[in-house]
């Protein structure tokens, strides 16, 4: 199998609540994704999608996804879409970085390679572990009554963990901690995510203020030795997210024992492929991750499932179902929440059809 073009296509996915909000009083209302088309000399086509948290969540945007695509778009022309690990070599030899790049097309390679053998992509994962993903629900940004509020209300869609959004004001966001754990029920897992926004200092303050509740503390700054220091002044359990984008950053936080879970997102370390690497490191030292990606609509569900299934039950924190934060639909046979969880579908590759109608006219052809 050879590619024979590229086809790219931006979607605007608008947010069902209206505003995300989290750290430092970053927001998004509507979301540019952008949805990747691999044409092949067979009747077979794959496809991957990439969405960015806004311009200022990691160092990606919605304009540079599609331009990093275009950029590489050459290179891959005839390449074998199937043969993955030569693929991403000839990605990471064309562009150096720029890992979100590269994660829709190499989804839309991982599409192709299940659709060419009628196995799942979670099948060639490695295959399905227990009979459904655990979902988590993040808790956008709002004065700390309304998210205890926000809780409970997920809670009437099933969901059992809650992430909430904090990174802002100490005294505030000890606040919203201490309300959210009020309305906790047995059972229930609750996250502080910072989202690196706290100075160290007030890092410190919020994890010694809530150190009698029963709450993990994920990313609370921007670098990783400051991380690291509040890990060393807390017994909170422990997350890192947005410092663990990729192999080498995982591995040193191993050696340091940094975290005690990682937020393994898609596009942050490049692709499924990557991903994958790191899911498998993680696994092979018992370390719990949530899988997921920036944000994303169907296509990104589709892959957060067929990844997180494919992973044991015992290193599985969590993962998202982005497609219900969003109002707009980019391919139908994504998975469908159930009573706060969902599972990769059984379908060759990743067992989703695009809509044509949502995606419109693609912004640029390679070919
Ligand atoms: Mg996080």
């Amino acid at each position: 199998m050879k590619i024979t073009a590229i086809h790219v296509y931006q979607v605007d996915l608008p947010l069902l609540e209206g505003r995300y909000t989290w750290s430092d009083g970053r927001y998004v209302d509507v979301f540019d994704s952008t949805v990747v088309e691999i044409e092949t000399d067979t009747e077979l086509r794959g496809y991957g999608e990439v969405c960015p948290l806004g311009p200022f969540y990691l160092p990606a945007f919605g304009a540079g996804a599609r331009a990093g695509i275009g950029e590489l778009a050459p290179h891959l022309l005839g390449l074998d879409p199937t043969a993955l690990g030569p693929l991403n070599n000839v990605m990471d030899t064309a562009l150096l970085g720029h890992p979100y790049v590269k994660s829709a097309i190499d989804m839309a390679c991982w599409d192709l390679l299940g659709k060419s053998c009628g196995r799942s992509v979670c099948d060639l994962l490695g295959g399905r572990h227990g009979q459904s993903i655990e979902l988590y629900r993040a808790i956008s940004q709002r004065p700390a009554a309304e998210m205890a509020d926000n809780v409970a209300g997920y809670r009437d869609q099933g969901y059992r963990k809650f992430q909430l959004k904090v990174g802002g004001d100490p005294a505030e966001d000890i606040a919203r901690i201490r309300a959210a754990a009020g309305v906790l029920q047995s059972g229930e897992t609750l996250i502080a995510d910072a989202n690196t926004g706290w100075r160290v200092d007030d890092a410190a303050r919020v994890v010694k203020a809530v150190q009698d509740i029963d709450v993990y503390i994920e990313q609370p700054c921007m670098s990783y030795e400051h991380c690291v220091s509040i890990r060393r002044r807390t017994a909170l359990p422990f997350i890192l997210d947005e410092n663990i984008d990729g192999i080498d950053a995982l591995l040193r936080a191993c050696n340091d024992k940094a975290m005690d879970a990682i937020n393994l997102k898609i596009s942050k370390v490049g692709g499924i492929s990557k991903a994958r690497l790191i899911r498998d490191v993680c696994v092979s030292q018992n370390i719990p991750m949530t899988i997921e990606d920036s944000w994303g609509g169907d296509i990104i569900t589709a892959a957060i499932a067929h990844l997180a299934h494919s992973t044991p039950e015992r290193c599985r924190f969590s993962a998202t179902d982005f497609n219900s934060y969003v109002t707009v639909r980019n391919a139908s046979g994504a998975p469908v929440r159930e009573a706060g969880a969902m599972l990769a579908g059984a379908s060759p590759g990743l067992g989703i059809e695009p809509d044509f109608d949502n995606l419109g006219k693609s912004v640029a052809t390679y070919s």
